[in-house]
């Protein structure tokens, strides 16, 4: 290689506070990425060229697979966890039984679930969660009790708010009422460590971009021996044992690896830098704005995240008046739908609170400096916001 890539902080200028949405990529991944695009190959070829796009795939899946302690033979490629999630649910609800999720789940579950039972009514059923934003558990112990659930699909921390699901539990009721396991583990993977020789769920999705990866490119764990029917979305070439045909896609399989490795090393120091930043953040905006609430299980958080809610100061308004930093209202997904977040109303939040709610979400590219910046923007944005509302009115 007659190169160097060397890593560039997202935009100059810009203080990148919504690793949620997505985070930059990571030099490694970028490196590892244009490697492969800088190589001839296909995937399932014999020659020489398709062995050489083989084993940088085969490098990736071992580099996922050490990240969640799984097999690499566990790794089902897809375009993201959106994909991951509509296989997994698809596979799983076919296996028979309800399909029993939360409220605050992402679009990809929730959409994908009211889809597929449609017309099978009483097949849906949706978990309500507290005003910490936990599932609650006597309602899973519930519906699991009349044992004809058949899957149990919860994400393993939340977007909007960080909020963590205790997924020991969950797995030993569900598999004690002989329902399959699925977490979307899509904001936890990467930031803090899951181990799949001891979470004992059957199925879990991810998307790479999320942990410094390529955007476009994720995986579904399928355990082995599970016990899930054939059921692919996708038909063609047979890649990836059947699940997901398409010639793969390489180089963003390699970046995925390459960001999941970079993740993997960096875990124990980032995970306790990131949360001192995380907490000075809070702590900071809570005491120099005021009249504000932070939303979900202050204990039970993804390190980076926080969701806070300025009173009387709408959110749109807020992260227009602060143009030098990148955060959230709500989930970027969900962005420009007129609607608030369907995670905060299932918390209890009024309609009002929601849209006046700012997600900011931290990650491995983070400094002192940016949190420093960070504060001092929005602290002038929301007194800016409710000066300008308070005189209107
Ligand atoms: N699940 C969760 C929890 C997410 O946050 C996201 C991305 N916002 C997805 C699924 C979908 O991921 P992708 O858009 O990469 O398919």
């Amino acid at each position: 290689m007659g190169w160097k890539v060397t890593f560039q902080s997202p935009d100059v200028g810009l203080v990148y506070l919504d690793y949620n949405a997505t985070a930059p990529t990571r030099p490694e991944a970028l490196q590892a990425t244009l490697a492969a695009m800088n190589s001839v190959g296909n995937a399932s070829s014999t020659h020489r060229s398709g062995r050489g796009a083989a084993e940088r795939v085969d490098l990736a899946r071992r580099q996922l697979a050490d990240l969640l302690n799984c097999s690499h033979g566990e790794i089902v490629f897809t375009s993201g966890a959106t994909e991951a999630n509509n296989l997994a649910l698809r596979a799983a609800f076919a296996s028979g039984g309800r399909l029993a999720t939360s409220a605050v789940e992402h679009p990809a579950i929730l959409e994908t679930a009211k889809a597929i039972t449609a017309d099978q009514p009483g097949a849906l059923v949706v978990l309500a969660v507290d005003a910490d934003g936990l599932v609650d558990m006597d309602a899973l112990h519930a519906a699991l009790a009349t044992r004809d659930v058949g899957v149990v699909s919860l994400m393993a921390a939340n977007n909007e708010t960080g909020v963590l699901t205790d997924l020991a539990p969950v797995t030993k009721a569900a598999h004690e009422a002989g329902a399959l396991v699925h977490t979307d583990a899509t904001q936890m993977v990467g930031r803090l460590p899951i181990d799949l020789a001891e979470t004992d769920v059957d199925l879990l999705s991810l998307s790479a971009h999320k942990f410094g990866g390529p955007q476009g490119v994720g995986a579904l764990f399928v355990r082995r021996g599970a016990a899930l029917p054939y059921r692919p979305l996708l038909f063609g070439g047979g890649q990836e044992r059947g699940w997901r045909a398409g010639t793969l896609n390489v180089a963003g399989i390699a970046g995925a690896g390459a960001a999941a490795e970079a993740a993997r090393l960096g875990m124990a120091a980032e995970v306790p830098r990131i949360t001192r930043l995380r907490d000075l953040l809070e702590a900071a905006l809570v005491s120099q704005v005021g009249d504000c609430r932070v939303n979900g299980a202050a204990d039970r958080r993804l390190p980076g995240v926080t969701s806070i809610t300025f009173h009387s100061a709408p959110a749109d308004a807020v992260l227009a008046s602060m143009p030098d930093v990148a955060a959230s209202e709500g989930s970027a997904c969900s962005s420009g739908a007129p609607s608030p977040s369907h995670v905060l109303l299932a918390m209890g939040r009024s309609r009002e609170e929601a849209e006046c709610t700012v997600r900011f979400s931290l990650g491995y590219g983070t400094t002192a400096d940016d949190i420093d910046r960070a504060v001092a923007s929005t602290v002038r944005a929301v007194q800016h916001v409710r000066a300008t509302l308070a005189s209107a009115t």
